[in-house]
């Protein structure tokens, strides 16, 4: 007999959940889309953040659904404002790696009230490649596989 209590046992679980299991697949556009596209894409993907990659997948900004609000509140022509000037940029975004545990993904969405973060892998060192999405709702499915116990 282990000797642990409940809570030490369900800790020792939630510790097992990693990004990787949890992720989604990222919803993207390119910095020359206009925000008229991302409105499209928001729409057509069914998602509430898209990431902003340039031409070789590298993250350079993210875009949620009151940024895009935001900017069709005004008179400009959506089709010819790029989402490059609306987005929230680099390096002011939080990001994790899949290896991440997502309760440490769950604090930084709380801490920074945010909705999603991209899952990224480092290329050269300095850029960061978007290989995943993880959401507020692919946490909550994490916890009911808690109350499940259907982990591992
Ligand atoms: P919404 O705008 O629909 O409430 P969020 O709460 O996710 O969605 O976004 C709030 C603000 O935070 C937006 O300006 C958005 O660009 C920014 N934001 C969203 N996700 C991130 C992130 N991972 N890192 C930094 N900023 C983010």
């Amino acid at each position: 007999y282990s000797g642990k209590s409940g809570t030490q046992l369900l800790a020792e679980k939630i510790n097992l959940l990693t990004v990787q299991k949890y992720q989604s697949i990222p919803v993207v556009v390119t910095d020359s889309s206009s925000v008229y596209d991302a409105i499209c894409m928001m729409f057509l993907e069914d998602v509430g953040t898209l990431f902003v990659v340039d031409h070789s997948s590298n993250l350079i900004g993210v875009l949620s659904r009151k940024d895009l609000l935001r900017a069709s509140i005004g008179k400009q022509m959506l089709e010819s404002i790029p989402v490059s000037i609306i987005m929230t940029r680099m390096p002011n975004i939080a990001f994790c790696f899949k290896e991440d545990l997502v309760i440490d993904v769950a604090k930084k969405l709380i801490e920074k009230q945010i909705d999603a973060l991209p899952v990224v892998k480092t290329v050269d060192g300095i850029k960061y490649e978007v290989i995943g999405r993880i959401t507020k709702t692919n946490i909550t499915k994490a916890l009911v596989d808690l109350a499940n116990d259907e982990l591992l």
